[in-house]
């Protein structure tokens, strides 16, 4: 799985630019071992997701907010993403932690929202520099695990990504090793084991982000616990971005 996060970048003429070109690439290539997603702004929603429509493209958002609707200026609810044709929605992104004050609480409340309305969550979770530095990154995903998916049912955890996403790699250039997210990985599918069960700790998606690029994706994606990635900056351009999506095939 590979998903591409525009976060605040691209207006309707690129989105439309850039869905374009990707459909034909993906087309041409008959890209279908890999679910691609594509996570626009709001407002690029609808005019990426008609001209993806009848490809193996899939669309995200980067966020919703909890409610169903109602007096809550300026947020977006599930139902209007499902309304714009998004399957994916990702939840507690770091950028949202830091800058918008997301608690563990509240991406709980949002997976939660997302589920119900049949969106699929792409939960982030990763430590900072401080607490990776401090050797703190098995508590802190663990906490940021436990608390974002309290209450997910067995039957929907099914429809759950989780994104690691150290965040001192997160637009640093800095990646993590494939040895150290495969690490991670192998730590997260053990909590999950507990908190689920085996089936579930085999089968869940666990994704990487921070820093993906045509040079390191290979690498990255090799271990058979990181099912794909996250990617930022080098999904603003179709020809970085396409070049990674090959290195997951
Ligand atoms: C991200 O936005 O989730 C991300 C991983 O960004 P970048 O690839 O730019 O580090």
């Amino acid at each position: 799985m590979i998903v591409a996060n525009w976060k605040m970048n691209k207006g309707i003429v690129q989105s439309q630019q850039f869905a374009e070109e990707l459909k034909a690439y993906a087309e041409k290539h008959k890209v279908v071992n890999a679910d691609i997603v594509i996570c626009p702004p709001y407002t690029s929603l609808d005019v990426v997701n008609k001209k993806i429509s009848g490809s193996a493209i899939k669309l995200g958002a980067q966020n919703l907010f909890y409610e169903t609707s109602g007096a809550f200026t300026g947020e977006v609810s599930a139902g209007m993403l499902k309304s714009c044709g998004c399957e994916y929605v990702i939840l507690g992104h770091s950028e949202r932690r830091k800058h918008f004050n997301e608690t563990n609480a509240i991406v709980n409340k949002k997976v939660l929202k997302a589920l119900d309305e049949g969106l699929k969550p792409i939960v982030c979770i990763g430590e900072n520099l401080q607490e990776h530095d401090d050797k703190l990154t098995e508590p802190v995903i663990e906490e940021q695990l436990t608390k974002s998916l309290a209450h997910v049912s067995t039957e929907d955890i099914g429809n759950i990504t989780i994104a690691y996403e150290p965040i001192w790699a997160i637009g640093t250039g800095k990646n993590a090793t494939p040895h150290q997210a495969e690490s991670v990985h192998n730590f997260l599918r053990k909590k999950i084991k507990k908190m689920y069960n085996e089936n579930v700790s085999k089968n869940i998606r666990i994704i990487y982000g921070g820093s993906i690029s045509p040079d390191n994706a290979k690498e990255l994606f090799a271990s058979p616990s990181v099912n794909g990635g996250l990617v930022g900056g080098a999904s603003l351009e179709v020809e970085s971005f396409v070049k990674i999506i090959n290195s997951s095939l």
